[in-house]
C-alpha cells in the first residue's frame, strides 16, 4: 500500500487577512513499512502535513493518491477509505480521549465499525497490548486518572483498535520524560518491525528521528526541503 501526494499546498484562510500558506509544493511517498519522520521549526508545516496526509484537512491544491486511487477529502465515501487505512494520533492526547473508562476509548472506532462484541473485545485487547496497557490492569480505568505517558499509548491504542495500515503522529513524544520517550518507541518500534505497520512521526529532536527511522523529512517554511537520510544529519548525532 502507499499513499502519496504530489504538489501539495495548503492555504489558511484564503482571502481573508489571515491568509497563510503552510504548505506549497509538497510531494513525498509513504510506502509499505516505512518509518518517516518529519521535522523542521516551529511553523515550518509538520502539523498541517500530518493533517493533509489524514484526510482532515481540505481543500488543498495537488493530489492525495491511495495506490492508485486520488482522494477527495470533501466526499464522504474516499474520506472513508482512506480513514480506514489511515490513523492520526493528535499531540495533546486529551484532544482525542472522549470517554471516561480506557476500555471504552479504545473500543469506540471498533465499535463504530459494527462489530461483534466478541470482535470488539478481541480488538480492544489487541490494541492495549500493543501499548503495553495490561488489559486486567487498565480495561476499568479512569482516563484521566492516567499518567501523561499512559494517556499518549492510550491515545495511540485507540487509533490502532482500526487497524490502521498507517499510523501519523504528531510529536508523541513531547511532554514524556525519558523512560516514557524510550517505552513508547520501543512500542512504535515493534508495531512497524512485527505488524507492518507504516510509522509516520513529526518530532522536533533529530536525534530521536535519526534513531528511529528510515527517512526523514525536513520541512522549511512550508516546503519540503530534504526527504532522505543526509549526511548533514549526523552532525547532530
Ligand atoms: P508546525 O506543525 O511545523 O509547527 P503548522 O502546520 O502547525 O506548523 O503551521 C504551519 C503554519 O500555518 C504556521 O505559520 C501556522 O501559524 C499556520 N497555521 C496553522 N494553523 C492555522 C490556522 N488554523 N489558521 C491560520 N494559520 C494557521
Ligand atoms: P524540548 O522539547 O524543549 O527539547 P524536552 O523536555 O522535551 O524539551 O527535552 C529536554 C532535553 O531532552 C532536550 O534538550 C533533548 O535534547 C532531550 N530529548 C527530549 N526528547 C528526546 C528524545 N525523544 N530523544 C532524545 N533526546 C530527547
Amino acid at each position: 500500500m502507499s499513499l502519496r501526494l504530489e504538489n501539495i499546498s495548503f492555504t489558511y484562510q484564503p482571502g481573508t487577512p489571515f491568509e497563510k500558506t503552510a504548505l506549497s509544493g509538497v510531494s513525498l511517498i509513504i510506502n509499505d513499512g516505512d518509518f518517516v519522520g518529519i521535522t523542521g521549526e516551529s511553523g515550518s508545516g509538520k502539523s498541517t502535513l500530518l493533517q493533509v496526509l489524514s484526510g482532515l484537512l481540505f481543500p488543498f491544491a495537488g493530489k492525495l493518491c491511495l495506490n492508485t486511487e486520488v482522494i477527495n477529502p470533501g466526499q464522504k465515501k474516499s474520506l472513508n477509505r482512506l480513514r480506514r487505512r489511515v490513523g492520526l494520533v493528535f499531540q495533546f492526547p486529551e484532544e482525542q480521549i472522549f470517554e471516561l473508562q480506557v476500555y471504552d476509548e479504545v473500543a469506540f472506532g471498533p465499535r463504530n465499525l459494527g462489530l461483534s462484541r466478541s470482535k470488539v473485545d478481541e480488538r480492544v485487547q489487541e490494541a492495549m497490548n500493543h501499548m503495553g496497557l495490561g488489559f486486567e490492569k487498565y480495561s476499568l480505568r479512569h482516563c484521566h486518572s492516567l499518567s501523561g505517558g499512559e494517556k499518549r499509548r492510550l491515545a495511540i491504542a485507540a487509533i490502532l483498535a482500526m487497524q490502521p495500515q498507517i499510523l501519523l503522529l504528531d510529536e508523541p513524544a513531547a511532554g514524556l520524560d525519558y523512560e516514557g520517550r524510550q517505552v513508547l518507541l520501543q512500542r512504535l518500534d515493534y508495531l512497524n518491525r512485527e505488524k507492518g505497520i507504516s510509522i509516520v512521526m513529526v518530532s522536533h529532536h533529530y536525534q530521536q528521528l535519526l534513531a528511529s527511522c528510515s527517512r526523514i523529512l525536513l520541512l522549511d517554511k512550508g516546503r519540503l526541503i530534504l526527504d532522505g537520510i543526509s549526511s548533514s544529519w549526523l552532525e547532530y548525532l
